[in-house]
């Protein structure tokens, strides 16, 4: 077995490009089908059940265009979804009414059996800014209605944009009730920003629910899991409700990964990439992402940009794909030379470029990062003699860190605003180019959303709370309580609400607003509402 350092070598040479890298690519790259492959298709297929179990959900809306997504499973937990090994044409339709009195768009798109008979239509020549409605046919099956909408023109100035941001639904931690509160909210938009799944075996995490099987390694294991969780009515109703922004973290494949190095000690880079080519192929069939987004081997474009006309940008980032491996072997740690080391990256060079581009070129009010880990430099340490930061957050990678807050603030960059997740507590942090220098101009706000349901019940008031507001003077707000937080933008004000249920290990808790923040546009300090 080779060392971690020996695997990072071995990555490092000829710009990560070694051969058995390749081989692994080149080797992944076979496994997944070309798309339009001239096979038979079922034009009128018979399902043991119901085909549209999974529901059916929206995404990555533009002005003109949206993701309308489902995927045949009569039998969600078997590892094909209950469907026969053939194509089969599903059709579609979306209407600007609910009772599709007015169809404006319509077609038939091929669910193969490579890509889990999953549908990623693109619906594309609509108006700007307005809702619709799409459903799904396959045979004699008709699926339940969603509900989506486009953006505004990019010219456009809307006088608001309200979405959600949510992440960490471990389904054996907690139900996922928040998400009933969360369809009353009347959103235009959801963010997911990741661990939408857990990867571990049934009953490590047991308190409510049982994941089905073992720690999911195969594309068949990572289908069942996503199924499993796609079957919870409110998780599975959300999806309906309005189009959602998604990103992964790590347990989507393995618990803090960082690019083909997984979490386990001395597991083959190339072994490990086959198994990331599943979990992201899972992840591109069970989510309504663009065909751009198709993973080629163990490779998949996740980054992107998404703009509410001149109200807001959205750089929806992934920080798993690209990272160099956490230092200090992942142990909270102080900000040392490993930490600090310039040649630590959490984006890679391409997509820190392209989000540096997309940045410069924004003309709209606010610019919103919306991404997974911690971005806050926060000394997590209880002892009073000790400073630890997380180094499978961005203080793992300070150097890069600071570089991008710097770049923010000497490009004055309109109003920036870090959404995060991953971390399972709720944050309000002021963003400097080190948090540590309190006497240093505020650049930006993070809002940390809490986990849905991982970790089960939590504490408005945890323990050591005041030490650890008074040891970071850029904490303005913290707790453990499960939720997720509502925002509502306009082109003067961002309000987040930060959303807490009562219970999420018995039904019939109860969600409402804990507290409330507003940062006002040309103001970066944060305030309570
Ligand atoms: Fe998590
Ligand atoms: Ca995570």
């Amino acid at each position: 077995m080779l060392t971690r350092k020996q695997i990072q070598d071995s990555l490092r040479y000829e710009g990560g490009l070694t051969r058995r890298w390749f081989m692994a690519y080149a080797g992944a790259l076979a496994s997944i089908p070309l798309l339009g492959q001239s096979n038979r298709v079922n034009a009128a297929p018979r399902f043991s059940d119901n085909p549209f179990r999974l529901g059916v959900a929206s995404g990555d809306p533009d002005a003109n265009s949206v993701v309308l997504w489902t995927r045949l499973a009569p039998e969600p937990l078997a590892p094909d979804g209950g469907m026969p090994n053939e194509s089969v044409a599903v059709q579609w339709e979306l209407a600007s009414d609910d009772s599709f009195q007015k169809i404006v768009a319509t077609g038939t798109e091929i669910a193969t059996p490579p890509l889990g008979h999953s549908v990623h239509v693109e619906a594309k020549g609509l108006e700007s800014d307005r809702w619709y409605w799409y459903r799904f046919r396959a045979g004699d099956a008709t699926s339940p209605i969603g509900r989506t909408r486009t953006f505004p023109a990019m010219d456009q100035l809307p006088q608001q944009v309200k979405f959600a941001v949510t992440s960490c639904q471990n389904l054996e931690q907690g139900l996922f009730t928040a998400y009933e509160q969360m369809a009353q909210d009347d959103l235009d938009l959801v963010f997911h920003l990741g661990d939408y799944i857990y990867e571990y075996e049934a009953g490590r995490n047991g308190k409510v629910r049982t994941h089905v099987g073992a720690e999911i390694k195969s594309l068949g294991d990572y289908r069942v899991r996503h199924s499993q969780y796609r079957s919870d009515p409110l998780l599975h109703n959300m999806h309906a409700v309005c189009p959602w922004l998604v990103t992964w973290d790590d347990h989507e494949v393995d618990n803090n990964y960082a690019d083909s190095v997984s979490e386990e000690q001395g597991i083959d880079p190339v072994e490990f990439l086959y198994r990331r080519a599943n979990g992201y192929q899972a992840y591109y069939e069970n989510m309504p992402l663009r065909k751009s987004s198709l993973p080629s081997g163990s490779e998949m474009q996740l980054y992107r940009g998404a703009t509410f006309g001149r109200l807001a940008q959205f750089l929806v980032l992934d920080t798993r794909q690209y990272r160099s491996d956490q230092p200090n072997n992942d142990k909270a740690s102080p900000l040392n030379e490993a930490a600090l080391d310039r040649q630590q990256s959490i984006l890679g060079k391409i997509q820190k470029n392209w989000m540096y581009r997309e940045l410069i070129q924004s003309t709209s009010t606010w610019n919103v990062l919306a991404q997974q880990v911690m971005m806050g430099l926060v000394n997590r340490a209880k002892a009073a003699d000790k400073v630890t930061y997380s180094m499978d957050q961005w203080p793992g990678y300070a150097a890069e860190r600071m570089e991008i807050v710097r770049f923010l603030q000497d490009r004055q960059i309109s109003n920036p605003v870090v959404l995060t997740g991953d971390i399972h507590s709720n944050w309000v942090n002021e963003i400097r180019v080190d948090d540590r220098q309190v006497e240093a101009p505020i650049v930006a706000t993070e809002f940390v959303a809490t986990s849905l349901s991982s970790g089960g019940n939590g504490l408005a008031q945890p323990d050591g709370l005041d030490k650890l507001l008074s040891n970071n003077p850029c904490v303005k707000f913290h707790n453990t309580e499960r939720g997720y937080i509502r925002c509502t933008v306009t082109p003067k004000q961002w309000q987040a609400d930060y959303m807490s249920v009562s219970d999420v290990l018995q039904p019939g808790g109860t969600t409402s607003v804990r507290s409330s923040f507003v940062v006002e546009a040309g103001d970066p300090q944060v305030k309570n509402a």
